[in-house]
């Protein structure tokens, strides 16, 4: 099929029985790749009620038609699951190098199904694939069992590898690679962990078949040379994702003290340039990144070398949790990712125990002695590696914000900035209301990477409550996505400007078949719709408080930063709710109405 590996391989940990099977030709019609066929095989072979950390849960990484192949940052692979943070579905996209192998050896999708009785390692070498003894690596760090596989095996074999975030079930522990990639939200390390897979080996030398040879090199070359020439380039290699650090300072949206805030006395020091001067030495980007935005960075203070950080664990492990310091932000970074452990989450969690310390829920004795103020850049330190190993008071960070504050109760509830159980990503929202609606609406919780709307809420007003901003976030969930489930990156098009038609015909000439945008952004619409039906199926109860987002963002005014165009009552953000579901065909309630299922062809699916 052109496009496409061509299988779909299914990695029984029970039994150790691995097999594959022809990728459906009707699953690329409807679901295309990458996150479109995670969604589909978690909802149509996941039973319902399964445990996330049990057997029955299953973790899909997927390629999509364009990874692999000559086309800017075609290098994302999408890892699918039950989310153990969130009891829902989780989707965490990958850069790298690790999807063009997926393809190169012949496959779209691995399904990894079960739980190993002991710690093991998936091998795969094109059609030598099996599951080898990970007892050496188990309980080694992400880097460490890296580079270890990439010696024993050599530098064409990429590695997928969890942390000790991973081994015990950190509910938002992350998978890495690359030395510093990662699939980094929902908790997917956890449900790799608890099914005792250490790592993914893999390595392939197969040809992706492509339909029209010459249209394809004349669309990938098209597409390299609007990167090339377009005017952001320059400023966006020299920052990468940085380059907003300043700006969400100035609008009151750079995430301070637990969200309290959307500004940071000590944010000047954590702005793209100063990093850029003080600790970046090179660039680093995924497979065929023409605009590489990975900034690979030196921290003499701790000798030590990390990939990042970038915007929003800036945001998160800096002003967040009170750091002002962008080699201490960078260090907790590389913690993060030797240990395991999702940046974002991590600062969120981190950021809701000190304003609990603060407001006097925790004390020493709660905290095994760290003096949790905001600011404490050991504390910070000591708890990512307490959380990590599950350690003392780290066991409770460990569960995510929303369980560890149900748990703690007095109060703390009102401090955990979350939806649905996931931390609220680097943007304060106080006065962003397209921004709070993405968040409230995003498929797998308070993420920013499905509907980045706070430009927008800039354009229009931030406080307006209109349905213009209700359609501008539809729209985006609908077409930002695509880009996860083609398996490329979207940041050519959303900083550098590239004309997305321009990916119409690379598609094409790829696969031989037309799909307009309209028809793209149609598949995004099924994905999203199916999605909020297996959070219904999973949740008894779920609906519209579900949506809500931290009183926060709505009660409070920000400490800092500017108050204007805040909303203030619960009943604009249930209008905006209100506009958003009548928009997507769902009901009051927040649940797809069966008109709306029967138009993206869902009906059988969902049954
Ligand atoms: Fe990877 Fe960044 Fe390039 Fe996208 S822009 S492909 S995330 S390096």
């Amino acid at each position: 099929m052109n496009g496409y590996g061509g299988s779909i391989l299914r990695v029984n940990l029970t039994t150790g029985t691995i097999t594959k099977e022809p990728t459906p030709p009707e699953l690329t019609r409807d679901f295309i790749g990458g996150r479109g066929f995670g969604a589909y095989f978690l909802f149509k072979e996941v039973p319902k009620g399964a445990d996330p950390l049990g057997p029955e849960n299953k973790l899909i990484v997927s390629s999509g038609p364009l990874s692999g192949l000559m086309i800017p940052g075609a290098g994302k692979c999408d890892w699918t699951t039950k989310s153990p943070l969130t009891g829902g579905y989780a989707s965490a996209s990958m850069g790298g190098l690790f999807t063009a192998e997926i393809k190169y050896a012949g496959l779209d999708s691995i399904i990894l199904e079960g739980t190993s009785p002991k710690p093991v390692y998936l091998f795969i070498d094109d059609n030598k694939i099996e599951l080898r003894d990970a007892a050496p690596y188990w309980g080694k760090s992400t880097f460490t069992v890296e580079k270890e596989f990439k010696e024993k095996f050599g530098e064409d074999f990429q590695v997928a590898v969890i942390g000790l975030g991973g081994e015990n079930g950190v509910a938002f522990a992350h998978i890495n690679h690359d030395y510093g990639r990662q699939a980094g939200r929902g908790g997917v390390g956890a449900v790799m962990g608890t099914k005792k897979l250490k790592a993914i080996v893999i390595h392939g030398t197969k040809s992706v078949p492509v339909a029209d040879l010459e249209g394809y090199r004349k669309a990938g070359m098209a597409l390299f040379k609007a990167c090339k020439d377009a005017e952001m380039l320059k400023d966006w290699t020299t920052y990468g994702t940085t380059i907003v650090t300043s700006w969400c300072d100035e609008v009151g949206a750079l995430p301070t003290r637990n969200f309290s805030a959307g500004s940071f006395e000590g944010g000047k020091n954590l702005y793209g340039p100063v990093m850029r001067k003080e600790i970046v030495i090179t660039d680093k980007g995924c497979f065929g990144c023409p605009s590489p935005c990975g900034k690979y960075s030196r921290m003499k203070r701790y000798n030590t070398n990390v990939e990042g950080p970038e915007y929003e664990t800036i945001g998160m492990l800096g002003s967040n949790v009170g750091i002002a310091d962008i080699q201490d932000v960078a260090q907790a970074n590389l913690l993060c990712d030797e240990w395991g452990i999702d940046t974002i989450s991590a600062g969120g969690v981190i950021g809701w125990a000190m304003e609990a310390y603060e407001k006097g829920i925790f004390t020493k004795k709660d905290t095994d002695g760290l003096e949790l103020k905001f600011g404490n850049t050991q504390a910070v330190f000591a708890l990512i590696e307490k959380i990590a190993k599950r350690e003392g008071f780290g066991a409770l960070l460990a569960e995510g914000v929303k369980k560890a504050s149900q748990k703690v109760g007095k109060g703390s509830e009102k401090y955990a900035i979350h939806v649905k159980g996931m931390e609220q990503s680097a943007y304060a929202t106080h006065n962003a209301t397209a921004m709070l609606l993405a968040y409230m609406t995003c498929d797998v919780g308070a993420h920013h990477n499905r509907a980045w709307a706070i430009t927008y809420d800039i354009q229009v007003g931030r406080e307006k409550v209109v349905p213009e901003k209700v359609a501008r976030v539809i729209w985006l969930q609908n077409f930002r996505p695509m880009f996860d489930v083609l398996g490329g990156c979207r940041l050519q098009w959303v900083e550098l400007g590239i004309d997305r038609d321009l990916y119409v015909s690379a598609l094409e000439a790829i696969t031989g078949v037309h799909r307009s945008w309209e028809d793209l952004e149609k598949v995004g619409e099924r994905i999203w719709n199916l999605n909020r039906m297996y959070w219904a199926r999973e949740n008894e109860g779920f609906g519209r408080s579900w949506d809500m987002p931290s009183p926060r963002f709505y009660e409070e005014p920000p400490k800092t930063g500017t108050t204007a165009g805040q909303i203030t009552k619960l009943e604009d953000v249930n209008r905006l709710l209100d506009m958003y579901y009548e928009q997507r065909g769902w009901d009051a309630n927040g649940l797809p109405k069966p008109e709306t299922l029967e138009k993206l062809n869902l009906r059988t699916l969902v049954a």
